[in-house]
């Protein structure tokens, strides 16, 4: 009696390590459900889709030229297309395969030198983890200069060129010497953001905002990126909408900003909504707080708008940059009488002018 239950004992202790290795190892491998590729003229990017994160290393092959990425504890699911070619000059074919048993491997034939990719993890959106790898122009270069040297040739663009000496007293210029500030337009390119009763898409006053913003900057001696120069979506495409916000916030990490400051417009159903308002993420830092108010105090003061309060949010774009950041609302659109100061060069450089005082405040108190 006394052995039957001893191997009884031994039986289950057995069968529950069984069980626990066996919950151990599926917890453990990622399934790979998904490669997609998208492509514009300044860079490839290929994104895995796994259903967890994936530990990855990367390195280069030659002959023929090509970068291999290894995701490990990694399972490829079945319906993936094993080989895609990609139409452009940074990389001319994927192919992706289990490798080992628990390596999946993507191989990307590519002339491009070692400056010329980039591979990274995203968390956030609905698939719960991402490998991006971007293939081509991959820096994020500061501003250019006032005269200019956009590539596109569209109207639109050449008319929100900035050509202006600003007026910047000496202490605005000392405080912001050196200071690295990326400015994120809101939306652009095949998104317009909210319209207004007369027409105004948000995508436009942003980024004439942004560029007067980013002039004024430049000529403070401040280091000075922005996620968008023109009318333009910023991730190449097709992307989601989390790929496109990434893409922002990627501008700001990737360059080590010391601050991110994206700019939107407000919009309601009624029209009577108006004010400006100052957000910053719920788990941000004292520092995103003072920015998003100092951001926000400095517009009002300029253009007389009514002051809804600095608010915590979860978006994007502030949740995700590692830097102290937020997200402005200027004013709102959907109000015929905001609407038409975000239509008016006045009004654009006013709302610039006064996101520029409260950034050298926020400086000036660091
Ligand atoms: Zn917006």
């Amino acid at each position: 009696m006394r052995k039957s239950l001893y191997i009884f004992s031994l039986v289950c202790l057995f069968t529950l390590l069984c069980m626990q290795s066996m919950v151990f190892a599926a917890s453990e491998t990622a399934t790979i459900k998904n490669l997609r590729i998208s492509n514009n003229s300044d860079k490839v990017r290929i994104v895995v889709d796994a259903d967890k994160e994936v530990d990855y290393q990367s390195f280069a092959l030659s002959s023929p030229d090509r970068v291999v990425i290894d995701l490990n504890d990694a399972a490829l699911a079945k319906n993936i297309e094993k080989e895609v070619d990609i139409n452009s000059k940074y990389a001319s074919k994927v192919r992706v395969a289990q490798f080992k048993d628990n390596v999946v491997r993507v191989v990307v034939e590519t002339n491009v030198k070692k400056s010329g990719y980039d591979i990274f993890g995203i968390v956030g959106g609905e698939t719960p983890y991402r490998v991006a790898m971007d293939f081509g122009n991959i820096s994020y270069a500061a501003i250019g200069s006032t005269t200019g040297s956009s590539t596109s040739s569209s109207s639109n663009d050449t008319s929100y060129r900035v050509n202006e000496d600003f007026d910047i007293d000496k202490n605005a210029k000392s405080v912001l010497k050196g200071k690295r500030i990326t400015i994120d337009p809101g939306h652009g390119g095949s998104d317009s953001g909210a319209i207004g009763p007369t027409g105004v898409r948000e995508k436009d006053p942003t980024l004439r905002i942004g560029l007067n913003l980013a002039e004024m900057l430049k000529q403070s001696g401040a280091k000075v990126y922005i996620t968008r120069k023109t009318d333009t979506d910023v991730a190449p495409q097709p992307a989601t909408d989390v790929e496109e916000l990434q893409a922002r916030v990627d501008v700001g990490n990737k360059t080590n900003s010391d601050i991110f400051v994206s700019i939107h417009l407000d919009s309601f159903t009624s029209p009577s909504a108006q004010g400006t308002t100052g957000y910053y993420y719920v788990n941000g830092s004292s520092n995103s707080e003072r920015l998003a108010r100092y951001i926000k105090e400095g517009v009002i003061e300029q253009i007389g708008t009514y002051d809804r309060g600095t608010k915590t949010s979860n978006f994007y774009v502030v949740k995700h940059t590692q830097m102290p950041a937020t997200l402005l609302e200027v004013a709102f659109v959907s109000n015929p009488k905001e609407e038409a100061i975000l239509k008016s060069d006045d009004g654009v450089k006013k709302s610039a002018k006064g996101i520029f005082n409260g950034i050298v405040r926020y400086f000036s108190e660091l």
